[in-house]
């Protein structure tokens, strides 16, 4: 039989497992201390249950971390991890060291459902939400796990499209009892699926990024077939409903296309279209996928075109590209395995 992962579950949850197999009830809190404290990788290390305990549990339940299957480090010191899913699928993970930050950017999903045209993971169709555990293994089962200060849930997936499994982990992130993170070091990006993104936006604190990429409908729908069911107007009005002028940040992300839109007009209805939104932009360069016919604006049109939102009043910077070499920049997770790619 296979068992069940632990990392994941709140004190709650494991109070009701522990209660059902005749244990005494403080033990799920002792419990939760060995898998988000301590972090420990066997049942057999939790010391303080009886041995009795330990097998009764371990008959039922694993902790739920496993290693990557494989990694690839950038020059720049990025470095991709490939996972393996309890349904044998592969999903990336990408660690973003910084001066002074370490990020890990995760995958909620293998595959996506949302088809946005220039995205190597929409490229491979939908396979299957990842549970609250995957989510969280990814975490905790990097080599790099105890430096990480920021998480961003860009990775594989939209989010939006598994919040209930997105949220648990955020609870794991952020509670007493788990690693106690404020919800400020941690990103989630979505294409705008309107209402699950305002019940992540009303029960966390967490930061927002929306992917934009174009301010006109008939351009993004192009882009984005989402445009259709949730257009970024509605999404935007949504979002401009809440408070992202003080201690949360909402960020634009905006891959820039040579000849597509990246020109003055594009700046200037990028700008009407975030009127009263407090948001910031982020300008992305495009990393060439196979199959698809678009090429990165230029350095020139990039600067041009953050300076053209900067004088309008909108806060806009040119995202650093990493782990380009190594296929982990952004839009180009696939979760295949590494040695394929060459
Ligand atoms: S950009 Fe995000 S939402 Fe769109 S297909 Fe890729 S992973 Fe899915």
């Amino acid at each position: 039989m296979e068992k069940k992962p632990l990392l994941g579950l709140t004190p709650d949850e494991l109070g009701v497992i522990v209660a059902e197999m005749g244990m005494p009830r403080f033990t799920a809190k002792q419990i939760a201390q060995w898998i988000y404290e301590k972090r420990a990788t066997t049942i057999e290390e939790m010391t303080n249950l009886s041995k009795v305990n330990r097998e009764k549990l371990a008959r039922t339940y694993c902790i739920g971390r496993q290693g990557p299957a494989e990694e690839m480090r950038s020059k720049d010191g990025t470095a991709k991890y490939l996972f393996e899913t309890a349904n044998g699928k592969m999903i990336e993970s990408v660690y973003i060291p910084e001066a002074d930050r370490a990020t890990l950017c995760v995958s909620s999903q293998v595959g996506c459902k949302m088809n946005c045209h220039f995205c190597m993971t929409g490229k491979q169709g939908y396979h299957g939400n990842l549970s609250a555990s995957e989510i969280l293994n990814q975490i905790f089962s990097i080599p790099e796990s105890e430096k990480l200060t920021n998480i961003v849930f860009m990775g594989m997936g939209e989010p939006m499209d598994n919040l209930s499994e997105v949220m648990k982990a955020i609870t794991v992130l952020t509670a007493k009892w788990g690693l106690a993170w404020s919800p400020k070091r941690i990103t989630v990006s979505s294409i705008g699926k309107l209402r699950e993104l305002q019940q992540l936006v009303e029960q966390t604190d967490v930061h927002i990024a929306i992917s934009v990429h174009s301010p006109y409908h008939a351009e993004r729908l192009r882009l984005m077939p989402v445009e259709q069911a949730y257009p970024i107007t509605k999404v935007l009005s949504m979002l401009r409903n809440y408070d992202f002028a003080h201690q949360r940040r909402l960020s634009v992300e905006y891959i820039m296309w040579s000849g597509l839109n990246d020109d003055a007009a594009h700046a200037d209805a990028l700008a009407k279209l975030l009127e009263g939104t407090k948001a910031r932009v982020n300008l992305i360069r495009f990393h060439a996928i196979p199959g698809v016919n678009l090429n990165s604006s230029d350095e020139d049109s990039m600067v041009a075109f953050r300076d053209r939102l900067n004088d309008q009043g909108v806060v806009c910077t040119i995202r650093r590209s990493r782990g380009e070499d190594i296929f982990a920049a952004c839009g180009m997770l696939a979760g295949k395995k590494l040695k394929n790619e060459k």
